[in-house]
């Protein structure tokens, strides 16, 4: 049999195989820098059949195959394990938008489409994708099926799971499976598509996607309301989520301690209230209905709550560029950690009832790990989603701080499972949570994982050493 690098270039179309090693470290590296093993080559194929020559490609020789769209997922779960003979297939080359429905509010892109470029193509004809995340102008819509990525909009649309109508998957024999169907009701057995969706590459590769759109909104009001804790956060959500509904579109949590690292390392920083205060909300409604004035339902939950020392001082954007301004300011708050040394981070979810006794609970955990904690939490409190990231002492190196704080992270998951939670809310899973995946998960809910991934990828030749450790390794043995 020949040779899998020879082979593939000769069976794929030209710059389809990258083996120069430098060109292969941003493929190899993740989003953090943190994680890098090799691969023998990145493949980027054209289309679904390049894929699937790819697949049986390697297959045939012990192989193993890394999917990645953007790189940006934040748990090794798109860059290779250690110890496996594997390719990685980029999905970047395939980023043509097929259609745009406005009859069936559709639209049908394929995999390797950056998320920001589909958001576009609806926004062309006044509708909405809506999904939303800091990463947007890189991750691609094949990363997002694959993480079922969340984002700052879920409270309204929720996750990508709501999104997908159909799929097209490669699967691990070879075999092409078009399921790009647009129908919103398919009672029809077992649906497929969710075999795929959030399973992060180690089920099948997507190769493209119909998504459900929405009407484009028409009147938008976005606002920073500054709060005394999260308990008042939660007070507001419930007061904000009654009187608006379906118009409340994202409800995000943040705090003084990340307005501060943005003060410090992003010189364009504005601080959008006239003081700082100790925690903040970032709130946005959208109605289609153009003449929606959110004006005076909004005067009245902002009077009330400052009446009742729910919130402290709000204000609302009065341009597209304020808007803009505000989201930069949630969006850049990872930025802001980043530029600070970075941090030990989890990606928790509770019942958004328990998020204030869920707080309380990580301040004792992480003040018990170090006398002059600095715990920056931010989220998004409409999902019940918590960012529970831990900058080490001043200082310590991150890497040292990680090795040591093994034993909080425990603490910490162990207090969000009791609180009946997640321990990855939107990040998955990954070759870095695989620990945490076999502490929480039931048997029953293992074994179930192991049959599916069994019966679709037997050999174990789909990003292996991911998610469910089964299969590890058997590629290439
Ligand atoms: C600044 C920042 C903010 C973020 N904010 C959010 C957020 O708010 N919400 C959220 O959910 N996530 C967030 N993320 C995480 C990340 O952006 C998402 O998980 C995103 O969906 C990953 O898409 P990607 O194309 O980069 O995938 P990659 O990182 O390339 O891959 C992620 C996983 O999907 C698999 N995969 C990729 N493409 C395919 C495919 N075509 N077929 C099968 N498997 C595939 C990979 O093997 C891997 O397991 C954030 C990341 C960053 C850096």
């Amino acid at each position: 049999m020949q040779d899998l690098i020879p082979f593939l270039a000769q069976a794929l179309s030209p710059g389809a195989i990258v083996t120069d090693t430098a060109d292969r470290q941003s493929f190899e590296t993740d989003f953090r820098g943190l994680i890098r093993h090799p691969a023998e080559c990145v493949v980027l194929p054209r289309n679904a059949q390049e894929v699937a020559i790819t697949v049986q490609a390697c297959a045939a020789r012990g192989v193993a195959i890394v999917p990645q769209g953007g790189n940006t997922g934040l748990v090794g779960g798109g860059v290779p394990a250690p110890d496996v003979r594997q390719v990685i297939l980029s999905l970047r080359r395939m980023n043509a938008i097929r259609a745009v429905d406005v009859i069936d509010n559709t639209m049908t892109v394929e995999a390797g489409v950056v998320l920001a470029a589909a958001q576009a193509a609806a926004g062309q004809r006044d509708r909405l994708l809506p999904l939303s995340l800091a990463a947007e102008g890189s991750c691609q819509i094949g990363g997002n099926i694959a993480t079922n990525a969340g984002g700052v909009q879920v409270v309204a649309y929720g996750t990508m799971r709501a999104l997908v109508l159909g799929l097209e998957v490669v699967l691990a024999d070879g075999r092409i499976w078009n399921g790009l169907r647009s129908v919103r009701k398919d009672n029809t057995g077992l649906d497929p598509k969710h075999l795929f969706i959030g399973a992060e590459g180690t089920t099948g590769i997507v190769t493209a996607a119909t998504l459900r759109l929405v009407p484009r909104p028409r009147q938008i009001a976005t606002l920073v309301i500054a709060v005394p804790d999260a308990d008042r956060a939660l007070e507001l959500y419930v007061a904000f989520s009654g009187r608006f509904g379906s118009e409340l579109t994202s409800f995000e949590y943040f705090t003084r301690f990340g307005v501060q690292m943005l003060r410090r390392h992003l010189p364009k920083f504005r601080h959008p209230l006239a003081e700082e205060h100790p925690a903040y909300v970032l709130c946005e409604l959208a109605s289609c209905d153009d003449a929606r004035d959110f004006a005076p339902g909004l005067e009245a939950v902002l009077l009330r709550a400052i009446e009742q020392g729910t919130a402290l001082d709000s204000v609302v954007a009065q341009s597209e560029a304020h808007r803009q301004a505000f989201w930069q300011l949630r969006e850049g708050l990872p930025d802001g950690e980043r530029a600070e040394g970075g941090a030990v981070k989890h990606d928790v979810a509770v019942p958004i009832s328990r998020i204030p006794e869920i707080l309380r609970e990580i301040d004792r955990i992480v003040a018990h790990e170090h006398p002059t904690p600095r715990l920056h939490v931010f989220g998004h409190i409409g999902d019940g989603n918590l960012h529970i990231n831990v900058l080490p002492p001043l200082g310590m190196h991150l890497e040292l701080y990680r090795q040591r704080s093994q034993g909080m992270t425990e603490r910490i998951e162990d207090a969000v499972m009791k609180a009946g939670g997640s321990f990855s809310a939107e990040h998955g899973v990954g070759q870095t949570r695989i620990a945490s995946l076999l502490r929480y998960r039931s048997p029953t809910e293992l074994g179930l994982m192991t049959s599916v991934k069994l019966a679709l990828d037997p050999r174990g030749i789909l990003n292996p050493g991911k998610v469910v450790p089964v299969g590890w390794g058997a590629a290439g043995t």
